[in-house]
């Protein structure tokens, strides 16, 4: 289990109910799950399998492992991102895994977000909507850390209703709309625009079919994101897989040396920090250079037996012809 899922657990334990988790975790005022959508939530979360089920359940409560990495390695490093690289003192976090301008994964979101106006047209979205979301999804991956600023014009439709929307998702954080917190005032702007259209509108033309379609598409756009963060880290073929395991094992052995530093000399391990990479030490090598064979292989073996076959007998032979 990384350190950062520990930290969240732990955090999690301490709130009575979920609802008070989420405001913790992501800073909300008290009133502000009152503006949440949980019925279009509910509906997208409703049709998911139970792996995408466990994944966006983990993803809104802020549990995916993307881990206070130890052994970052990239087969894209040269041009990856500095988050994404072994530097201890950056975390990476849930939120870096929409935003990473790593060329791969920003390439897949930039193609994803360029067919969001398309796919809002298609679900007869109320333009104004339309515009506003997808404007957020581009600013909040592209330029997370840039100025928002939406303008509403004074003929807008609904226009207090989507005034207060805006509000709302502000309150909420435009980013968690890709963990599917949304505000209710989208779907009530919606159901608006749905009902304006008397006689156009299909019986799946509601606020409720549109909202659970809306957050099944972030759901979705986060899982194209994960699965590419995952090939990333994990590597997408052998050479790849090598090169990050390779490095695993690297950073391990420094870090257990590191941690060998604070012991006493006694409990040290006897192999120097200078020597990890530059020879490979087994017990036979290191004694049989300076020793005496017969103490060589008597050591040895024990050495064996005592670890392997701690209870079992232990016999030595000292043939006739030994020196000493
Ligand atoms: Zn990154």
């Amino acid at each position: 289990m990384c350190g950062r899922l520990q930290e969240e657990l732990r955090f999690c334990c301490t709130a009575p109910t979920l609802i008070s988790y989420w405001t913790a975790r992501y800073s909300w005022a008290d009133d502000t799950h009152q503006f949440l959508d949980q019925l279009g939530a509910d509906r997208a979360i409703s049709r998911l399998d139970s792996a995408d089920l466990t994944r966006v359940q983990k993803l809104r409560c802020g549990w995916l492992p993307v881990n206070r990495r130890l052994s970052r390695e990239d087969p894209d490093r040269t041009a990856g991102c500095a988050t994404c690289r072994a530097v201890d003192s950056v975390d990476k976090t849930v939120d870096h895994v929409l935003q990473c301008p790593s060329p791969v994964r920003r390439g897949l979101l930039t193609e994803r977000l360029s067919s969001l106006t398309a796919t809002l047209r298609e679900w007869k979205m109320a333009p104004m909507i339309c515009q506003i979301l997808s404007a957020a999804a581009h600013h909040w991956i592209l330029i997370p850390w840039g100025d928002f600023e939406i303008h509403v014009p004074d003929d807008t439709p609904s226009r207090q209703l989507v005034l207060s929307a805006i509000k709302a998702q502000a309150e909420i954080g435009w980013g968690l709309m890709f963990r599917g917190f949304l505000s209710s005032d989208w779907r009530r702007i919606q159901d608006a625009f749905f009902a304006q259209r008397t006689g156009i509108s299909g019986k799946l033309d509601t606020g409720q079919y549109w909202a659970r379609r809306l957050v099944s598409w972030y759901f979705e756009t986060f899982r194209i994101a994960w699965f590419q963060r995952n090939l990333d880290e994990h590597g997408s073929d052998e050479f790849g897989q090598r090169v990050i395991l390779k490095a695993r094992l690297a950073c391990t052995i420094r870090r257990l040396y590191a941690i060998g530093e604070s012991f006493p000399d006694h409990e040290r391990h006897p192999i120097c920090k200078d020597s990890i990479g530059t020879s490979k030490i087994t017990p036979t090598r290191a004694l049989d250079s300076t020793m005496a064979p017969m103490i060589c292989q008597i050591l040895s073996a024990a050495a064996h037996h005592w670890i392997l076959i701690p209870w079992g007998d232990f016999e030595i032979h000292v043939p006739d012809d030994t020196p000493s």
